[in-house]
């Protein structure tokens, strides 16, 4: 698999539970959303009250089931985690929010994946603190009201435009993380190394910052197995020059891309003539899914400037030719 695959394997779970940030103020970057939660947050507290429902939007290992977690911890109430396709039936999601306790936090991760049944019944949930049941089946079947704890809903997507505009409404708070600076990527790899007692010196971090894409996870993952060479190589210290052989042996190169990318960019380049392709034609000559290469492989290289999306596919830059070594296509001006 990817090494910079950005969602999660199962080795990232056992550890991210331990180097998750569960405060405000060991969640790094993401300045504007931090302050922003941060005063509504307080305003909930200091109100007693549950705090608005919150959507957050944003690529894979950006932070949006950390930040839940924060919020939760930092209302000083329970959270309850679980993700869309989870919640298979209707009665699925009426036992989770029965079970509840006043000003909750329930995580919905991957919510543009609900059952449009399971949605249904969310609606009233979220306006009113009520859900509707259905009790029985054929024709002695009734409905009943029944009143539910406050609660805040916390909910998860990787791209705004996947949810149903119904639902979306039903958010008091929306925010969208976004890929994160290369310093603040540097001070969560020194953060997660010392949490798990790894030596790394400040320029190894920055390297290892640099390659990560943008994405916490990334940089975490990235950490370990830089780890696991400078353990072999380096006597467990990570600096630079170990940093930058680790991430050579692992294919990840200086700007954080792997095979994948540049297959990608290959592929535009070689075989559609640098584009625009289709989502879909690209998707089936590089044997991906579309969904994939949306959600985890392109943003980061638009977000870059390697890659455009437009409405009639997408296009390599000049900047993609150069990186593959290439001189830009005549009359390219991008
Ligand atoms: P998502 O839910 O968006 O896929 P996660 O919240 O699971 O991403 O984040 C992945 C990992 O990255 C977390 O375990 C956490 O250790 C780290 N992380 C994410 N955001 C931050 C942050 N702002 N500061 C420090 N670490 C972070």
């Amino acid at each position: 698999d990817r090494i910079i695959a950005a969602g999660a394997t199962r080795e990232d779970e056992a550890v991210e539970a331990s180097i998750r940030p569960k405060r405000l103020d060991e969640y790094l970057g993401q300045q504007p959303v931090r302050e922003q939660l941060g005063i509504y947050i307080e305003a909930a507290r200091k109100r007693g009250e549950a705090m608005d429902h919150v959507l957050i939007f944003g690529p894979p290992g950006l932070g949006k089931t950390t930040l839940s977690h924060v919020i939760a911890n930092e209302l000083g109430v329970g959270l309850r985690v679980t993700s869309g396709p989870v919640i298979e039936k209707a009665g699925d999601l009426a036992a989770l929010l029965t079970n509840l306790q006043p000003h909750d936090v329930l995580f919905i991760d991957e919510i543009h994946r609900l059952s449009p049944v399971v949605e249904e019944v969310l609606y009233p949930a979220m306006e009113d603190f009520q859900i509707d049941i259905m009790i029985g089946e054929g024709p002695a079947a009734r409905s009943i009201k029944l009143d539910l704890p406050p609660f805040t809903l916390v909910g998860a997507t990787t791209r705004a435009g996947l949810l149903t505009a119904p639902l979306r409404d039903r958010f008091g708070i929306v925010q969208r993380l976004e890929f994160y600076e290369v310093e603040d990527l540097t001070r969560i790899v020194r953060r997660s190394a010392q949490i798990l007692g790894i030596d790394c010196a400040a320029e190894g971090a920055g390297e290892i910052a640099r390659r990560s894409r943008g994405t916490p996870r990334i940089a975490n993952r990235l950490l370990r197995r830089v780890r696991d060479y400078a353990q072999v190589r380096a006597a467990g210290h990570i600096d630079h020059d170990v940093a930058r052989a680790a991430m050579q042996m692992l294919k990840v190169d200086p700007q954080g891309f792997d095979e994948l990318d540049r297959r990608l960019l290959r592929m535009i380049v070689d075989n559609f003539d640098g584009g625009p392709v289709g989502v879909e034609s690209l998707a089936a000559a590089l044997s991906e899914e579309r969904g994939t290469l949306e959600d985890v492989v392109e943003p980061y290289l638009i977000q870059q400037g390697y890659l455009v999306r437009s409405a009639r596919g997408r296009m390599a830059t000049a900047k993609a030719y150069r990186h593959l070594g290439l001189k830009p296509r005549a009359g390219r001006n991008d």
